[in-house]
């Protein structure tokens, strides 16, 4: 469980960085993206066991990535958690409708999200109806 791998797709290098060495401290592997196109890429060869994506990324965004990676059959079963800084109160329903695993919003809680990231993988390997 430990050894589980988490891709995170982001253009926020600060943030990149501060999710990459929470999850390495919890003893999580992780592997990152700065592009969508990068981390489709990265998934399709390496299929993470989660992928925490930012929705607001230069390129391709976010949900049009998340599309991508449900549209493939290789990645199409992977739990996908949005990462978002968007205020509005009805993203966290968007997000949840088009399908996510999961929403995680912006700024990223240091001290909950090893929590988090367990309990979504958790949920992940739960029989679903996906
Ligand atoms: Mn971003």
């Amino acid at each position: 469980m430990a050894d589980q791998l988490i891709l995170i797709i982001e253009d926020n290098e600060r943030n990149l960085k501060l999710v990459r060495d929470v999850l390495q401290f919890s003893g999580f592997r992780t592997a990152e993206a700065r592009t969508a196109e990068d981390g489709l890429a990265l998934a399709s060869a390496s299929p993470p066991d989660l992928v925490l994506l930012d929705l607001q990324l230069p390129g391709i965004d976010g949900m049009e990535a998340f599309r991508q990676l449900r549209g493939s059959p290789p990645t199409a079963a992977i739990p996908v958690v949005a990462v978002t800084a968007l205020a509005m109160k009805d993203d966290r329903e968007r997000v949840l409708r088009a399908g996510f695993d999961g929403y995680l919003e912006k700024p990223i809680s240091v001290r909950a999200l090893p929590d988090q990231v367990r309990a979504f993988l958790t949920a992940a390997e739960l029989p679903d109806d996906r």
